[in-house]
């Protein structure tokens, strides 16, 4: 089959490898539609687990293959990968707690993921999608879950009316249309790139913001009147680590979604907002939860399939797996989601 074959940092090429085989519980996925994550960049990059590695975590596809204990599915269901692989037996999947878990893998990270023509995929691990929606779709459920996962964690996820999401890429645009879903009365979107900010638009926001070219904390103080009931980071960059704090009202709540590469250094000014505004932060850890794969997934599906959650503005490059070594680099330059499609994505 082809896949895109990670060797070494930076050098991913589209190779011919050997089809993989399902075990007996494993279901053999022909890949319709892959997306690029933010954090593939950082495995391709140099942080992969190991190499030669096919990435890929958000995907959907329909099913080739069956493992000869399989029952829960058959061969032409069209189905959405679950890339976490818990232990399901730690201390915290007993919690029910399965993205905290100990011991865990990761399909697309620790082993083989979706960005070729097949993986394989543990039974338990995929999730059906809706006849009405296409695999395009499909692929951007894994994103749109992880924002999920955070505003369903916060205690009353539908009472934030006033919402602040920093950073708009993929996990930022779910952002704005989750809070809007769950009740958020006007989300305002703050960014450095004007091509995110028209993102934001295009799914929902109300008011934008770019931060390079005029002072964000005023801003959403005015449009807030004295802060945001929540402020939703995604940026994964100090600078808006930092704002978020600035940004929430007096006992209001941050949710922090993006990762860090570099350390986080707090002025003792923003530091102390959290405690004279006596704010809760709040950490985000993937998407899941209990019964496994969780809520997320199936309100994610429920939401797609009603229409609600705009999708085609998040999607700002297609790729045949055939041109995807360049798939990188694009996602690179791009804030929106770069899809590798293999075969029609409808
Ligand atoms: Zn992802
Ligand atoms: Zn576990």
């Amino acid at each position: 089959m082809k896949a895109l074959v990670l060797h070494a940092p930076g050098q991913a090429k589209v190779d011919d490898v050997e089809r993989p085989v399902p075990g007996p519980k494993d279901v053999l996925v022909g890949v319709r539609a892959c997306g690029v994550c933010g954090s593939d960049l950082a495995r391709e990059a140099g942080g992969a687990h190991h190499f030669p590695i096919i990435l890929g975590h958000e995907f959907a596809g329909e099913v080739a293959e069956v493992g000869e204990q399989v029952e829960k599915w058959k061969p032409g269901d069209r189905v959405v990968a679950v890339p976490l692989l818990p232990c399901f037996a730690c201390a915290n999947c007993e919690r029910g707690l399965f993205a905290l878990c100990a011991d865990y893998s990761f399909i697309g990270s620790r082993c083989d993921g979706g960005m070729a023509e097949f993986c394989v995929v543990p039974e338990g691990n995929l999730f059906p999608l809706p006849d009405e929606l296409i695999f395009a779709q499909g692929a951007l459920f894994e994103p749109a879950t992880v924002t999920l996962h955070g505003v369903l964690a916060l205690p009353k996820p539908g009472a934030y009316r006033s919402v602040v999401v920093l950073g708009v890429g993929a996990i930022g645009a779910f952002g704005i249309q989750w809070a809007k879903t769950l009740g958020a009365s006007k989300v305002i979107a703050v960014d450095i790139r004007e091509d995110s900010l028209e993102l934001a638009l295009a799914v929902g926001a109300a008011v934008t913001v770019n931060s390079r070219e005029e002072n964000a904390i005023e801003r959403v103080m005015g449009e807030t009147k004295g802060g945001a009931e929540l402020v939703i980071e995604t940026a994964g960059v100090p600078a808006s680590q930092t704002a978020a704090w600035q940004l929430a009202r007096p006992r209001g709540r941050v949710l922090q979604v993006g990762t860090a590469a570099k350390p986080v250094e707090f002025p003792a000014e923003v530091f102390e907002c959290l405690l004279r505004r006596e704010l809760t932060v709040h950490g985000s850890w993937m998407s899941y939860s209990d019964p496994f794969p969780g809520r997320e997934w199936s309100m994610t599906a429920e939401t797609f399939a009603s229409g609600q959650l705009i999708w085609e503005p998040i999607l700002s490059h297609r790729l045949p797996l055939s041109e995807a070594a360049g798939a990188f680099s694009l996602a690179h330059r791009s804030c929106g989601k770069v899809l590798i499609e293999t075969g029609s994505v409808e």
